[in-house]
């Protein structure tokens, strides 16, 4: 088959695209034929040798959406040619924390992409644990972004901070996968969205997709007091930032006394000199992110079928136009997700 894979960490032109042999499906597992598959910032890290692969070389691709291709031994409730989107975790199903129903701590799970060879081929493995179907109506391409982008989105504005509808909420970089994702899922919860980009072009396009209020941070660093000005001086219940760095004492400094800031990306930087006075003063809850469970993969996908929960595809290529994907994810210039259209 045709996949996308790395041998060596490296920059782009680490990137191969070449045959590798078709996956097997054992116990449980199905083979996915793939035919979109998304582009994140985790690829770059992991093609860069910054993010776990294992044992190289390794097929690219955490985001899978597809049709299943052969069913392995014992696995019932899906036939061939069903339409599927995949989680992206692989989790053991015996360790403590899975038995126990809470598979977002398991303590051996594996990524597709990762550590497992991924989607970024004509076929992948997976578990048919970590399958959901495809809404009517939705296409592969947009049902590609679901995986990583959605589902972190929705791990963090669901599951973390339990964003409410009376709340207001501040989504930074909401031209990203996971922000303009933040974005539709605050206005599918019905709360108030207020919205952070670098271009006036990105928040224009934000306005249509349903936002209450824009700034641009790159004319209003201090977008704070804009904050505030919009909120008649309170600040915001939840900041959703995958920035981190750049916009951290900002974030921290629009957040309402009780209010609630989740983090799940530093794309502009991770270290910061961090006043702890603002916590002594203040009675904020900073949140981490990551490990994310089926439970909720299905919750969203839910939404995805019933509430009009849509992915927002920026722009597509072709499997072997990888690497000109990987420089379109760094330059930024785009919103909503990348995706790879798998031939
Ligand atoms: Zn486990």
């Amino acid at each position: 088959m045709k996949a996308v894979y790395i041998a060596e960490p490296g920059g782009p032109e680490k990137l191969i695209f070449g045959d590798r042999p078709d996956p097997e499906a054992g116990a449980g597992e199905v083979v996915v034929r793939v035919r979109a598959t998304a582009v994140n910032h985790a690829d770059l890290a992991i093609r860069a040798g910054r993010s776990a692969t294992g044992a190289l070389p390794r097929i690219l691709g955490l985001d899978v959406a597809g049709e299943v291709a052969r069913l392995g031994p014992g696995v019932t409730g899906w036939k061939e040619g069903d339409r599927v989107v995949v989680e992206n975790r692989v989790k053991c199903g015996t360790c403590s924390p899975c038995v126990l129903g809470r598979d977002e701590y398991c303590e051996r799970q594996k990524r597709l992409g990762g550590e497992l060879d991924g989607g970024h081929a004509q076929y992948c493995k997976v578990p048919a644990a970590n399958l959901q179907s495809i809404p009517e109506g939705m296409g592969f391409e947009e049902a590609s972004t679901f995986p990583l982008a959605g589902h972190t989105a929705w791990h963090c504005l669901v599951e973390r901070v339990q964003l409410q509808p009376w709340e207001d909420v501040l989504i930074q970089a909401v031209g990203s996968g996971v922000g303009s994702f933040g974005l539709l899922m605050a206005k599918g919860i019905g709360a108030r969205a207020i919205v952070t980009a670098g271009s006036d072009w990105k928040l224009a396009r934000a306005k249509e997709l349903g936002a209450d209020e824009v700034i641009n941070y790159t004319t209003t660093p201090k977008f704070s007091q804009r904050v505030k000005e919009l909120t008649d001086g309170r600040g915001v219940d939840v900041v959703f930032d995958c920035v981190g760095a750049p916009v951290w004492d900002e974030s921290c400094a629009s957040l309402k006394p009780g209010g609630r800031l989740v983090i799940t990306g530093t794309t502009g930087g991770s270290q910061i000199p961090f006043n702890l006075s603002v916590l002594q003063g203040r009675p904020l809850t900073l949140m981490g992110s990551g490990a994310r469970s089926r439970r909720s993969f299905a919750a969203m996908m839910h939404m995805a079928r019933y509430g009009a929960l849509h992915g927002v595809v920026g722009k597509t290529f072709d499997l072997a136009e990888t690497a000109k994907a990987h420089e379109v994810m760094a330059g930024r210039d785009f919103f909503g997700k990348l995706v790879l259209r798998v031939p």
